[in-house]
């Protein structure tokens, strides 16, 4: 009893002192490189937080799930012969039905294993079996609910391929309201994993293992973090074909380009021959039925652009653009900041976006924007430190140097493996 008294006791003060960290993002700063982030790509350093740092842990290599011979455009139109049952989790799946499974990693902390629905939908026709993920990070809601829509939404007998939804993967996350696992540790940055790995690299092996192994393509569900809101956004490694082609697939949706970051689940993923992409939509810790509602409607079309479910109508009559480059624009002032523009909004050079105003002397500064483009994540409205992040700008075309091709999209994760901030 005294023991497992003194972990919880523990385990509070780590939190504790993990928010406290949050609250002051000049921690983050003061642990940089002393390179101003302020210009930079998609790539920021403030998820970093008070994660452990992934690079002492070793993870294993992603292996190839399977050979894929066709580009995923064609895998409904080559698939021949019959469906075949779906062995999952210890299942049988025949076609033409779905189940709801369950899902336990390991033995958790308490020495009980806590397991998590997998909802799979095992389609009459022979195709290619498509994996939804969310709550990756255990306050990221929306996408749970995005799972749940989709997957009880196809009907199997209508179905060309699988689809297999993980609506809660970080489920002790989800039970504390937490981003994080019980020991702090960011969940997507240990993908694949190791099975003798910390408690995250063992999680991400067993899910890996289990059920990322079985799909042709994933969709993994994030919001923005710590208090910011994504507008719903693709992003995606667009020098991958099989990648452009899920992409391209979700009809109308903002697309930002983005090189994945080692350890998450959607690099491992698409390093083990499963193309994956992040869909971010709205912001942590609440459910929003309008980001839910443009997730749910990105993920049908895109099983309908693959084949796999036959609808007459798509949704893409107006392509979203795609941001080879985007900004976050920083507080230089502490104080209350307070939004001038909103998610989506559209924004010319020198706009402004936000005020800051000191509670105290009443000073007041502007944050505008560096660029022409698009809001497309934001901080709700709190008080902020100075280099707090406050608004991403996805950066219109015609702002970036022409001969920046998108493998030229400068990258920092040579040190330690960060991008994108904020939510993946
Ligand atoms: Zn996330």
């Amino acid at each position: 009893m005294t023991t497992h008294f003194v972990s919880a006791f523990a385990l509070l003060c780590l939190s504790f002192a993990a928010s406290t960290a949050l609250g002051g993002e000049t921690a983050v700063e003061q642990t940089g490189d002393g390179v101003d982030l302020r210009e930079d790509s998609t790539f920021d350093e403030d998820s970093r937080s008070s994660e452990t740092a992934v690079a002492a842990e070793e993870l294993v290599e992603a292996v190839p799930a399977h050979e894929h011979d066709v580009p995923l455009a064609d895998a409904v139109t080559t698939a021949e012969g019959q469906a075949e049952p779906l062995l999952l989790l210890g299942q049988e799946i025949p076609p033409g039905t779905a189940q709801r499974l369950a899902w336990a990693a390991t033995e958790l902390f308490e020495g009980v294993p806590v397991s998590t629905p997998v909802l799979v939908v095992n389609g009459e026709r022979p195709g290619p079996t498509l994996c939804l993920t969310a709550a990756v990070h255990g306050d990221e809601l929306n996408g749970i609910e995005m799972v749940r829509r989709v997957l009880h939404d196809i009907d199997p007998d209508k179905l060309s391929g699988r689809v297999i939804g993980v609506p809660i993967v970080n489920v002790q996350g989800f039970r504390r309201g937490s981003r994080y696992l019980p020991d702090r540790r960011d969940l997507n940055r240990y993908f694949p994993g190791n099975p003798n790995g910390s408690a995250a690299a063992r999680i991400a092996h067993a899910l890996f293992k289990d059920v990322v192994a079985h799909c042709d393509a994933l969709v993994d569900l994030h919001t923005g973090s710590f208090e910011r809101a994504n507008l719903p956004q693709i992003r995606a490694d667009l020098r991958n074909p099989d990648v452009v082609t899920l992409t391209l697939g979700f009809g109308s949706m903002v697309v930002l380009h983005s090189q994945p970051t080692v350890g998450t689940l959607r690099h491992a993923a698409t390093l083990a021959g499963i193309p994956a992409v992040t869909v971010e939509a709205g912001g942590p810790a609440q459910l929003e039925l309008a980001e839910v509602k443009h997730g749910v409607k990105g993920i049908e079309t895109l099983l309908t652009t693959l084949g796999m479910v036959k609808k007459r109508r798509r949704w893409g009559d107006h392509p979203e653009p795609v941001y080879y480059r985007s900004s976050w624009v920083r507080a230089d002032n502490g104080g209350i900041l307070l939004a001038d523009v909103s998610l989506g909004s559209t924004v010319r050079k020198g706009d402004l976006l936000g005020t800051i105003t000191d509670p105290m002397s009443n000073a007041r500064s502007e944050l505008r924007s560096p660029y022409s483009g698009r809001i497309i994540g934001m901080a709700r409205n709190q008080v902020v430190m100075p280099g707090f992040a406050a608004f991403h700008v996805g950066i219109q075309a015609e702002d970036v140097v022409s001969e920046e091709a998108v493998s030229d999209v400068p990258r920092h994760d040579d040190a330690g493996g960060y991008v994108d901030g904020m939510s993946e």
